[in-house]
This record gives C-alpha cells, structure tokens and sequence, in this order.
C-alpha cells in the first residue's frame, strides 16, 4: 500500500530559502520590516502567534497581527516590503506577497493568474480494470 497522499487542499507555502546570514533567525513586523523577535519561540509545537507587529506599529494600527487595510505590509519571513496584487473578480481579493519568499507566486499574480495551480495528479493512475 502506498501511503494515502493527503494534500492539502489551499496551496502550500513553498517558502524559498533566505540567503542573508542569520535573517532566517527572526521574525519581522507586518507593519514595518523592522526585527521583531527570534523565530526560535515560533518553532515550538502550539505557539500561538498573537502579535505580528512591532508596539509603534500595534499602536498606530490598532491591531497585533496585521496592519489596517491599504497600508503597506511587510513579510512576517524577511522583512522586505509585501507586494499587492489585486484580484479582479465580482470582489476584487487583495494579495498581499513577499516577492522574496513566494517569487513563483508572486510571478504568477504579477502575471494576472490567481488560480491556485493544481497539481500534478500523481496519485491518480487509472483505476484498475
Ligand atoms: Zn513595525
Ligand atoms: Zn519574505
């Protein structure tokens, strides 16, 4: 028996490795880039991450994870600014991507498509007859 494939059903996040010495080591603010603690603590099984942003951030958004809608976000990952992509559709999604940890997506939304690919069917040889 082959083990029973699980995919998940949203798209996975195949995060492209930080090449900066010891960038990988932090997380950064949504709000503003800037270091905000060690991703050690995150790494641990039922962390629960409630705060996402610096506390100058926090204060001028009035939130803890994400900045107000319309600001400029930046990647919890690395730091650098988010792109935003607009989703045309009955009601338009904005995206918010790091071009750095996502570039497949992010060419992918930069090239109008934002459907989740689907993958290749490995798993589904035809069924025996
Ligand atoms: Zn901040
Ligand atoms: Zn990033």
């Amino acid at each position: 028996m082959p083990p029973t494939n699980n995919r998940p059903q949203h798209e996975p996040d195949n995060f492209a490795p930080d090449e900066r010495p010891g960038a990988d080591t932090y997380v950064y603010c949504k709000g503003c880039g800037t270091q905000l603690e060690s991703r050690s603590r995150l790494q641990k099984p039922k962390v629960v991450v409630d705060v996402m942003m610096c506390e100058p951030c926090q204060q001028k958004h009035g939130h803890r994870l994400m900045p107000t809608p319309g600001s400029a976000t930046f990647c919890y990952r690395c730091g650098g600014a988010e792109d935003i992509f607009m989703e045309p559709a009955t009601t338009p999604v904005t995206h918010h991507l790091c071009s750095r940890c996502l570039p497949e997506r992010a060419a992918r939304y930069r090239a109008g498509d934002f459907e989740t690919p689907l993958k290749q069917p490995v798993a589904e040889a035809p069924a025996p007859v």
